[in-house]
């Protein structure tokens, strides 16, 4: 609908186009995201298109898995395309009319060459000490072999140069003697990823190649084909990778790098965005970004031409900075996501709980995971109380607390943080000693562990069925204790008013 409403709105002014052309062999890592992130922001910035492609030819690795993780990861990170997704496996037909035409404009030959052959080209090239490439021996042959299925090449000029003036890594210069004639189509007719991504850009109106700069090598034999078809070039720029924090190129060691492990991991996608925005792009020293300002913001020329490291740190505080900017729908989504593999489930009934509790926590919580692990006491009851805080509040010297305070909160007409706060000041200034004194033995008496939220709020959260039969719990847990050994007598301070 969003999407829609913006085709009609903004189409006139459409000219860029980006696209996101992920090969679905594996999972959706990080690097890719970043790419596709920054397709995503050139193309919104300017008010273009953007396209998904799903680069699946390679059939022995492609699997459905992984497009699966694709689609959902870019869904969940927010990443909507104006077009496709494309398969280029449903476009063989397509790829097989180009290669006509390009064999028919002899921009392309077939080649008999055996395993064998090219074998012994090789060894006698590396023989002279020069590269190994393709000779071209075939360009000249007018006779098939009918014994044999060729494969097509691409007929690449013999001398001259191809500039790449890529926006990020400069003016890259080819020299096409280095490019020899790379084939195009297998000896089953099958197309091969160059060629199909020349196709496709072609097709699809790519003016902005924005990928990983591992396939800057490619782009000199792309401009060449795209060249001999007529088509106009596009502007390209090549990313540069991300490293791990210990300099070598990012992998599964390097912890979670799948994007949809992000999710379970209890990360906003807003936060990983503004974290992957960061990695090589920079805008003064701003570090916190909303999706907007992004797409304000974003330029692929101030794209940084070195590699950039991962820093999983950086990522946790900014996802912390990005919950406490939450709004509370989403705040209680990613609690609701995370408190699910602790198989809590919230019923639609205590919905304003929820809230309420991803409320008071996210300033405590770096993830919706750690807020979940901290919120437990919250939905349910707890099994055991954390040790060192239960031997030290919930004793006999806090057991007359504890009853007052189970009195004057149950005394309570109106359950609010005010009210609650009134009784726990009351009980304080009653018993002579300060309200530390007093909050904590409730605290962990409440949720069994000497950390929450504010105590007025995290009593008022839990309600007053709950707060009263905890309160009752933690006495007996306290008056079934070992008299504490007898320590010196400590000067207590007056009650208040006294
Ligand atoms: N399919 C390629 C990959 O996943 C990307 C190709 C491109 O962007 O041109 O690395």
């Amino acid at each position: 609908m969003v999407n829609q409403l913006r085709h009609t709105l903004l189409w006139p002014l459409m000219n860029v186009v980006t696209r996101f052309a992920p090969s679905p062999t594996g999972m959706l890592h990080i690097g890719s995201v970043r790419t596709a992130l920054f397709s995503w922001l050139y193309a919104r910035h300017h008010r273009g298109k953007f396209i998904l492609r799903i680069e699946d030819t390679d059939r022995e690795r492609s699997t459905e898995d992984a497009v699966r993780v694709i689609l959902d990861g870019m869904q969940w990170l927010g990443l909507d395309a104006d077009e496709g997704p494309y398969y280029q496996t449903q476009r063989f037909d397509r790829y097989r009319a180009v290669l006509a035409q390009m064999l028919a404009a002899g921009n392309a030959y077939r080649c008999y060459c055996s395993k064998e052959q090219l074998e012994a080209m090789r060894t006698a090239q590396l023989a002279r000490k020069e590269k190994p490439r393709y000779d071209g021996r075939c360009r000249l042959r007018t006779e098939p072999r009918p014994d044999v299925a060729p494969v097509i090449r691409y007929k690449n000029p013999l001398d001259g140069e191809v500039l790449v003036d890529d926006q990020v890594h400069g003016r890259v210069l080819f020299q096409n003697s280095e490019l020899d004639d790379l084939i195009i189509a297998r000896s089953d007719g099958t197309p091969t990823y160059n060629f199909c991504v020349v196709v496709d850009d072609m097709d699809m109106g790519v003016t902005h190649v924005i990928r990983g700069d591992d396939h800057l090598n490619n782009t000199p034999r792309q401009i060449n084909m795209l060249r001999s078809l007529g088509a106009s070039l596009p502007v390209y720029a090549h990313l540069p990778m991300i490293l791990g924090a210990d300099g070598a190129k990012l992998s599964k060691r390097h912890g979670a790098v799948s994007v949809l492990q992000y999710q379970q991991e209890g990360y906003l996608p807003d936060a990983l965005l503004n974290y992957l925005v960061r990695l090589g792009w920079s805008h003064g020293d701003q570090e916190l970004f909303t999706r907007e300002q992004m797409i304000a913001a974003f330029d692929i020329k101030d794209v940084n031409k070195s590699a950039s490291a991962f820093n999983p740190e950086k990522l946790l505080w900014l996802n912390q900075q990005h919950i406490m900017r939450a709004p509370p729908s989403t705040l209680a989504a990613g609690l609701a996501q995370s408190l699910d593999p602790l198989k809590i489930i919230v019923a639609p009934e205590d919905r304003p709980l929820l809230e309420g509790v991803a409320q008071a926590q996210r300033e405590r919580a770096r993830t919706f995971k750690e807020m979940a692990q901290n919120s437990e006491y919250f939905f349910r009851d707890f099994d055991d109380y954390d040790d060192k805080a239960a031997s030290k509040n919930l004793t006999s010297e806090t057991l007359p607390y504890l009853s007052t305070l189970q009195q004057g909160l149950g005394s309570l007409t109106d359950w609010n943080a005010a009210a609650v706060d009134e009784v726990i000041k009351l009980v304080a200034s009653a018993s002579g000693v300060g309200l530390g004194k007093v909050a904590q033995p409730l605290r962990v008496a409440v949720t069994g562990g000497a950390v929450s939220p504010p105590i007025d709020v995290t009593v008022t959260l839990l309600g007053r069925q709950r707060t009263l039969a905890r309160l009752s719990r933690a006495r007996s847990y306290a008056a079934s204790r070992p008299a504490a050994p007898a320590t010196p007598a400590v000067a207590r301070r007056p009650p208040a008013g006294g």
